[in-house]
């Protein structure tokens, strides 16, 4: 088959236009698809399942749609992967651990709702670390996902599987999922658009929980305006989450850098970034202000504790709602249990990771009698401070920009032995999802063939901003 439609050649609204006036089918672009799926994967595993005939039946719907003259959402006919730690129903969710690796979806998140009634094409859940923790893919059950920009080093984590997809144009979009970077880490190391939206901004209604708190569904692709997309579909009240919020999501119109003033914040230029990465920033940054953007120097002086208080509370969060993957409630048991307790150790012990066992003990550590106070609830202060840092500063300024992380995509098994080197990857990531703004990472060029991410926040509820920002930006860098 001679493909009909390139990856460079097609947005979401360009695809809509040719669905619409029927110069491509749904079939095709699934087929399409699908092709690439099957040409990629053998050395990328962004996928941990496939979905071809959920998408081909999803496809001829949208074609019977248009064939008996009705409307078409916009969303229709587009190839969309899904993270695996958000339920699609009758499909398998692993959330990437071998605990999870028979349990079947028995309905819909909201999100993965939204998208089926917009017609969406489902092609597949994607890879991530086991239970969304880590930043590699290397804690997936079910193996590394590769980066397309090289095969040898990680795509980033945990959805990973998500940005590897949308890099390779293996899906047009993706959805994934956000604790403390998980969506802008795997956006930045794979050359893609991610969004991690406000707090509340889209549904956790069907999200395997890592951390409540922090925990956001976000949308990647490889330009702004169809993350946009994707996320004005997602995002809103939803009566499954009560942290959800009322959100009718609009762009911004007329938006020019021009009158923008761009806060840079010194704690997230620091110690261990790497000098290439800084550079390219400043690049950017130069950009911006030939374009008439202000840029000043902003303080978060309480930023250095983000990435400690983030695993006090995150591991917390873990080790309550991890308990129930125990065998009985959910999860595989394991084979030969003779009493209770014997079932949850062994159960747990069989087929939990050891990075998820690591955290659970660390989390039941730190609320533990005696420690409670003197870990967890200083790290809740943290995040107050935290917060009050950047009201200060977004009084100053519109949004912040700084790097996703202080490393390139480095190579598979260069962190994974030693977990503090790991956890220093999410050194700039962080902060955000402690005090819940919204942020989005877009390409910002590269540094030799490996991509460089840029990572802008706004004040709450202000993502149209940060698309306007984007949209703009990626035409310049
Ligand atoms: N890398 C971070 C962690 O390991 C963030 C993970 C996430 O956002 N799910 O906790």
């Amino acid at each position: 088959m001679t493909p009909r439609i390139e990856k460079e050649s097609f947005t979401i609204r360009q695809l809509h236009e040719k669905l619409v006036k029927k110069e491509v089918s749904a079939k095709e672009i699934a087929e399409e698809f699908l092709e690439r799926i099957k040409r990629e994967e053998g050395t990328l595993n962004a996928f941990i399942t496939q979905t071809p005939e959920l998408a081909l039946a999803q496809a001829k719907e949208v074609d019977e749609k248009i064939a008996s003259g009705r409307e078409i959402p916009l969303l229709s006919g587009v190839p969309c992967a899904v993270k695996d730690s958000i339920l699609v129903e009758g499909v398998a969710c692993t959330a990437g651990s071998k605990i999870l690796q028979e349990y079947i979806a028995p309905y819909d998140a909201t999100v993965t709702r939204k998208l089926r009634e917009q017609g969406a094409l489902f092609v597949g859940k994607t890879n991530t670390d086991e239970f969304n923790m880590g930043s590699s893919t290397e804690n997936s059950a079910f193996g590394v996902t590769r980066n397309p920009h090289d095969p040898e080093r990680v795509a980033g984590g945990t959805s990973g599987g998500s940005a590897a997809a949308v890099a390779a144009g293996e899906a047009l979009v993706a959805l994934g999922a956000d604790t403390g970077g998980s969506i802008r880490l795997p956006a930045a190391f794979c050359g893609v658009v991610g969004l991690k939206p406000t707090y509340g901004a889209v549904s956790r209604s069907g999200l395997i929980a890592m951390a409540s708190s922090l925990d956001q569904i976000g949308s990647l692709a490889q330009r702004a305006q169809d993350a946009e997309d994707l996320f004005a579909v997602i995002c809103g009240k939803d009566e499954l989450d009560a942290t959800s919020l009322e959100y009718e999501y609009k762009p911004l119109e007329n938006f020019a850098l021009k009158n923008l003033r761009v806060g840079v914040a010194k704690e997230f230029f620091g110690e261990g970034l790497m000098p290439e990465i800084a550079e390219r920033m400043k690049a950017v940054l130069q950009k911006l202000e030939d374009a008439g953007a202000t840029v000043q120097e902003i303080r978060l002086p309480h930023a250095k504790y983000a990435l400690a208080a983030y695993y006090i509370i995150s591991t917390s969060e873990v080790s309550a709602n991890l308990a129930r993957f125990d065998g009985i409630r959910y999860g595989k048991r394991a084979a030969k249990i003779r009493t209770l307790l014997d079932g949850y150790l062994q159960s747990r012990g069989e087929y939990l990771g050891d990075e998820v066992k690591r955290r659970i003990m660390l989390g039941t550590y730190a609320l533990s009698a005696g420690y409670y106070e003197a870990y967890y609830l200083k790290a809740q202060k943290v995040r107050t401070l935290l917060q009050k840092d950047f009201q200060a500063a977004f009084a100053k300024v519109d949004v912040i920009m700084g790097p996703p992380s202080p490393f390139l995509p480095f190579k598979i098994g260069e962190r994974n032995e030693d977990p503090l080197a790991m956890y220093l990857v999410d050194l700039y990531t962080v902060p955000v999802n402690l005090v819940g703004l919204p942020a989005l990472s877009l390409p910002a060029g590269s540094v030799g063939n490996l991509p460089v991410g840029l990572q802008i926040i706004s004040k709450p509820l202000e993502e149209n901003l940060l698309f306007a920002v984007a949209k703009e930006l990626e035409n310049l860098v």
